[in-house]
């Protein structure tokens, strides 16, 4: 885990918010690589569950909400996580970490105290003033999740896009929570992003639709690259289950670390639910067909993003012992690769031009703008070659494209494959219909 904690900071992936400043705990900066990588990763959802079906449709809603919204969802009352404090230091604790349900509870990790306050409920929706004046009336709530938003807008939707059961409404956004405890890099955060998919079906189609979408999710990650021994399904026991939810199954993801109350690093990534009415029944939304008057049910598949960009991350880091490039100067050290799948590489392809020297600079930068329009590159030209490989190979960049003094002659650029290794001449008039295969065979 410090190993991509480190790797994500040196290689501009994603940084602590405001470090200059002491940070902010629960809130990231994503940099170069990581706005690339983390566009990459909500492309490749909203490609497959959005654009690739004719039964989803996708929404932006506001971050900002109306807080009737908030009432009406039960999230006023009930969006709360339960707080305890250690007697003798005073740190504050979510008091599920300590005393997962159904498990013996544990003594407080910075002094070992067993000694607790009670546990007290803690609403964890930023409130916000709506105007100038903060008074109770122009209070409004940071969105804790996008899923609401789609449930109030589901009557303006249905109809404008004229979608009969089952369809489904799909969201990328922020969301933001107050959590008691961050960590963990970024699974756990208080301004977050998620994915989510409410899915509208005939009661009694439920059961069937909600297999379907558990088994969606489960191949979107292994389709990605996941690997199937550091992912599963939970379903959620009776005591896990929320108030509302007919059932839920969460994909659990082997984390380097334990999470409250996860066992051996095993913990959510993202969440399956079947919510039943209880939403649009909550908002005062039903439908009519040939049967009557009723109110659909929904199966939501419901993703963050921070949490899969981790695993994506965790899950792709390989360090290659001896080195596996041929320069002197590398083949004795340990070369870290991040085989990222090639749809989610923040850069697709390295140009490097083998010298610094004028003729081949320019031939390298006439290749870069001619290729840099449909794929995202990257330009190098300092350090020794098998230096630049390693760069590229540690930030999961799947092709370098070299550019040398043949090229000048046979028009042609050497292209090093980062899994195989394998290198081959490609003429440079053919470089877009190569990279394009190359790439849809991964898309
Ligand atoms: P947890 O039990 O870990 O707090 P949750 O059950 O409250 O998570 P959901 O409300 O189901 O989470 O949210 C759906 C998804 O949003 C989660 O599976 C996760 O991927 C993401 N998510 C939720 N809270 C956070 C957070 N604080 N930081 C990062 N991602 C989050």
């Amino acid at each position: 885990m410090e190993s991509i904690v480190s790797l994500a900071k040196r290689r501009g992936f994603i940084f602590p918010t405001a470090e200059k400043y002491g940070g902010l705990g629960g809130f990231w900066d994503w940099g170069a690589l990581g706005v690339e990588f983390k566009n990459n990763i909500k492309q490749a959802w909203w490609k497959k569950f959005v654009q690739g079906r004719r039964d989803v449709v996708g929404l932006d809603s506001a971050i900002v909400t109306n807080p009737t919204v908030w009432e009406k969802s039960g999230h006023l009352k009930g969006f709360t996580d339960s707080l305890i404090e250690c007697k003798k230091c005073h740190k504050r604790y979510k008091a599920d970490d300590l005393h997962p349900p159904g498990k013996a509870g544990r003594s407080c990790p910075n002094c070992d105290s067993m000694e607790f306050s009670d546990e007290r409920a803690f609403n964890t929706m930023f409130k916000t003033f709506v105007g100038p004046v903060e008074d109770s009336a122009s209070i409004a709530y940071l969105r804790p999740e996008t899923a609401q938003n789609i449930f109030v807008n589901f009557e303006s939707v249905q109809t404008s896009s004229r979608l009969k059961l089952p369809f489904g409404i799909a969201q990328i956004g922020k969301a933001f929570r107050n959590e008691i405890t961050p960590g963990n890099f970024i699974f756990r955060s208080r301004e977050f992003e998620q994915m989510e998919l409410e899915y509208f079906v005939k009661p009694g189609e439920d059961s069937k639709w909600f297999e379907y979408w558990v088994e969606e999710a489960y191949q979107w990650f292994i389709g990605l690259g996941i690997k199937k021994e550091h992912l599963r399904k939970h379903p959620q026991s009776k005591g896990e289950l929320a108030h509302y939810a007919k059932a839920t199954v969460d994909l659990e993801y082997r984390w380097p670390f334990s999470t409250s109350g996860g066992d051996e690093g095993w913990s959510e990534l993202i969440g399956v639910a079947n919510r039943g009415d209880f939403d649009l029944k909550a908002h005062g939304f039903s439908v009519k067909d040939e049967t009557g008057e009723f109110v659909p049910y929904v199966i939501e598949p419901s993703f963050g993003v921070e949490r899969p960009a981790l695993a994506f991350l965790l899950d792709s880091y390989d360090v290659v012992k001896g080195g596996r490039t041929t320069t002197t100067e590398s083949n004795k050290e340990e070369e870290i690769v991040l085989r990222l799948h090639k749809s989610l590489a923040p850069v697709k392809v390295a140009v490097l031009p083998l010298s610094k020297k004028e003729p081949l600079v320019k031939e390298a930068g006439k290749i870069f703008e001619e290729i840099a329009s449909r794929f995202a590159c990257a330009y190098d030209d300092t350090a020794s070659i098998g230096r630049r490989y390693r760069r590229q190979d540690e930030i999961g960049t799947p092709y370098c494209l070299t550019v040398d003094f043949e090229t000048l002659e046979d028009k042609k650029v050497t292209i090093r494959d980062r899994d195989t290794m394998e290198q081959e001449r490609v003429a440079v008039e053919e470089l877009t219909i190569y990279l394009t295969e190359k790439f849809n065979a991964f898309s």
